[in-house]
């Protein structure tokens, strides 16, 4: 989020000149994280002109059609490259994404800035408590030139402080607990909508519950609403 949100603050305010971001330009990237965070940190890099650009994911590359296990109408798991990959095979001749791997260590210079990325192979197994669990494959140790490593590797959940402060209940997920279409908290008073009750999701989910918890909140100060 650093290097994403620092970009694009620079570049609408400047359009880059004040340098107030942190330029991939001729460095060797690597993206640790697959999902769509991962995808903006490599489309970035690309258009700063990094010298290459690596996606770190650990997960199996996904079969290329839905499997038995997957029918319609489930989202289909299902190989597919977002723009990042398409603008990174467009400039690198192919998806920059690296599968079933695993980062071990970083190496720094004298100056410590990173400088490489030792990593391994990884397959998933079933562990004795019947989850997968991922397993180090012997001899697939590999050193990545690294000059600037973005870790995208997932929403932790909302940040705690103020549901804390409230008194307001968690879910399972961290995520603060209300009934979607009610949006009420266990704190009479306080609602909660987007991604902080539904955890990371995306800009039409958010317009949504905004909307409707805006509905329930006047529902609630009024005793009834007109709002859709
Ligand atoms: C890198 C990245 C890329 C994404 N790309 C996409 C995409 O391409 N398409 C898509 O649909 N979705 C995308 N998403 C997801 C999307 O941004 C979110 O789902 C959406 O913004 C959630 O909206 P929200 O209003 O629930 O929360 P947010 O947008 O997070 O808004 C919460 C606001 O509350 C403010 N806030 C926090 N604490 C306090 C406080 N104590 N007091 C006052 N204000 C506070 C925050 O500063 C923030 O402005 C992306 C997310 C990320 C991180």
């Amino acid at each position: 989020m650093e290097f994403l949100k620092a970009n694009t603050k620079s570049l609408l305010d400047s359009g880059h000149e004040d340098g107030a971001f942190i330029s991939a330009e001729g460095k060797d990237v690597i993206v640790i994280g697959g999902g769509d965070t991962g995808t903006d940190c490599v489309g970035t890099s690309l258009r700063h002109k990094a010298k290459s650009v690596t996606q770190f994911e650990i997960m199996a590359k996904p079969p290329l059609a839905r499997q038995p296990n997957n029918p319609w109408p489930e989202w289909p798991r299902v190989y597919k490259m977002d723009y990042g990959q398409e603008e990174a095979a467009a400039l690198q001749g192919e998806d920059p994404r690296e599968y079933l791997i695993s980062t071990k260590k970083f190496v720094g210079d004298e100056n410590g800035h990173v400088m490489e990325l030792h990593t391994v192979k990884i397959e998933w197994k079933q562990g004795d408590s019947g989850r997968f669990v991922p397993v180090e494959v012997p001899g697939s140790e590999k050193i990545y030139p690294a000059q600037l490593v973005l870790l995208a590797m997932g929403f932790m959940g909302p940040e705690p402080t103020v549901l804390e402060q409230l008194g307001v209940e968690r879910d399972e997920r961290s995520n603060a607990k209300a009934e979607y279409g009610k949006f009420a908290t266990n704190v009479p008073g306080v609602f909660s909508a987007g991604d902080m009750r539904r955890g990371q999701s995306l800009v039409v989910w958010a317009i949504n519950e905004g909307r409707e918890a805006a509905r329930e909140v006047d529902r609630f100060l009024m005793g009834s609403t007109n709002l859709p």
